[in-house]
């Protein structure tokens, strides 16, 4: 038998246009796809549970592709180099190739696996596949790494090529490799338990469809319908005005460049649909410029990137951290966001911030608690991104919305839910009541509560803080680093 590649799946999960399983396909040779089933990767951060619902479902559609072309995937556990070495020796493979990870302490263990690997002379081959560009190397004319969007977003545009931004690669056949499964040590994916034991996902599947197929469909779907709107749907959490691709793109089963190229495509039958498009790819672009901030500043994960931020005066309050954790501020559109997230794994843009801001601010919490639930309930959990949801939303990141900007969780409200559909969607106990009671409840008549069967306090609460009050303590807080 000729001597076969290793191919290791990683936040890659598609065959088409990933850039390292052509690598690994250059000279013809036989490919053994494997995965490492979490914990194998020692990371921090290990997959939150509805990261591991999703990965679950994904890695199942990846195994039946490959399953079609006879040549199964192989998943195993276990520690990463030990793992690696074993089937480097079960397969007698002399060359791996894999897709790079951007994550800090995972970037530190594949220098580590490349170098051990090398040592005993395998070759070993990391390529980017889930990027547009490579988020390490950028640099401002001062030489120093961006810290701003609009000009990163600028001069990426303008360094990227045609290829690079719309060269989508055709899918890799995978020729049969030849090896049964159990002679590489699989382990099946039910072994793995992946999936959670209490049913809290029970909605998942009704909302997402996880796999290259499923991405697919959905990028079709969002170019055909919403893409030329983009621009004014995307501020309405009460309908499907952006695309949902998040997880999609985080599991890498749909590349940033197969966006752009479908994005080109729709363009042309449709110029009129321009400032849509270019509102949208700016999204992906703020993808890109996370990366490059994760990439540049790895400390970010855990520290604030403004360093003053480091002596600001957070308080913990489990209570408070719970109430928020599970939609019971008192704020309607708040607590909106927060079941959505606790029902489907996946909250409105606009509703992250405004649910962030509220945690950060008006309860004084570290920004690190809410990276830290999100991490857990987003099936879209993404380290480079949500970092840079939460240093902005709280004011420390780059480019970040100043700390003073508190969000006002009633006008907000009133603004991009104007007729309440988002809250009564999510907060049934509300559904009752009339548009211009359901942004603040507490300062709706008695007689008003009582028709929509709203018992304050009890069927729902009270706001956990009143906004001036929340507003005026947050900034007094920030007074004290000028201090
Ligand atoms: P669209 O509006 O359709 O955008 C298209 C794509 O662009 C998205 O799928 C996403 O890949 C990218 N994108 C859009 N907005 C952003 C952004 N602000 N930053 C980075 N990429 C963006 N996004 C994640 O993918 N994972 C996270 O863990 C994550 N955590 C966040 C935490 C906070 C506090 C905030 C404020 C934002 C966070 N975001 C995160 C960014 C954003 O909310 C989601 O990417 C977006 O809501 C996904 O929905 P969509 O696919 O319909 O987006």
């Amino acid at each position: 038998m000729e001597t076969p590649v290793l191919y290791w799946f990683r936040l890659d999960l598609r065959l088409t246009d990933n850039e390292a399983l052509h690598v690994a396909a250059q000279d013809d040779a036989p490919i053994v796809p494997f995965y490492l089933v979490p914990p194998s990767e020692p990371s921090p951060p290990q997959p939150g549970a509805a990261s591991r619902w999703w990965l679950h479902h994904s890695i199942e559609r990846l195994a039946s592709s490959l399953d079609d072309f006879g040549s199964p995937l192989v998943l195993r556990s276990g520690p990463t180099l030990a793992t690696l070495e074993d089937l480097l020796k079960r397969t007698g493979a002399r060359r791996l190739v894999a897709s790079t990870r951007y994550e800090p302490s995972l970037q530190a263990d594949d220098q580590r696996i490349a170098a051990e690997l090398g040592a005993a002379g395998i070759d070993v081959q990391f390529v980017r596949t889930g990027l547009l560009h490579d988020p390490s190397q950028l640099r401002t004319q001062t030489g120093k790494p961006y810290r701003v969007f609009t000009p990163f977003w600028r001069r990426l545009q303008a360094d990227l090529s045609e290829e690079q931004l719309y060269g989508v690669r055709p899918a890799v056949e995978l020729p049969p490799h030849g090896f049964s499964p159990e002679d590489l040590g699989h382990e099946p994916l039910a072994a793995h338990r992946l999936l959670p034991t209490i049913p809290w996902d029970s909605e998942f599947g009704s909302v997402w469809t996880p796999g290259e197929q499923g991405a697919a469909a959905r990028l079709d779907r969002f170019v055909t319908t919403t893409l030329g709107g983009y621009d004014q749907s995307r501020n309405t959490p009460a309908i499907e005005g952006t695309s949902s691709l998040s997880p999609h793109l985080h599991w890498g089963e749909i590349s940033p460049r197969q966006v752009a190229a479908a994005v080109r495509e729709r363009l042309r039958d449709d110029p009129d649909l321009d400032e849509g498009a270019s509102s949208f790819l700016s999204e992906i672009g703020w993808r890109e410029f996370a990366y490059h901030v994760l990439a540049n500043f790895p400390q970010s994960v855990r520290e604030p990137l403004n360093t003053k931020f480091a002596r600001f005066p957070y308080r913990t309050d489990e209570s408070e951290l719970h109430a928020w954790q599970r939609g019971q501020t008192g704020y309607p559109l708040v607590d909106a966001g927060m079941r959505q997230l606790w029902r489907i794994g996946w909250m409105h843009n606009r509703v992250r911030m405004i649910v962030g801001s509220l945690l950060t601010k008006h309860l004084l919490q570290p920004w690190q608690a809410g990276a830290d639930w999100f991490w857990d309930t987003l099936v879209d959990a993404d380290l480079a991104s949500n970092t840079m949801g939460w240093q902005w939303i709280g004011g420390t990141g780059a480019d970040a919305a100043p700390y003073f900007r508190v969000f006002n969780p009633i006008t907000q409200s009133e603004k991009f839910d104007p007729r309440g559909d988002y809250i009564r969607r999510w907060v049934p106990e509300l559904a009752e009541l009339p548009s211009d009671a359901i942004h603040a409840p507490w300062a709706a008549p008695e007689s008003v509560l009582a028709k929509a069967g709203v018992v304050l306090g009890e069927t729902y609460p009270r706001p956990i803080i009143d906004h001036p009050v929340g507003r005026k303590r947050a900034l007094d807080a920030l007074a004290t680093l000028k201090s």
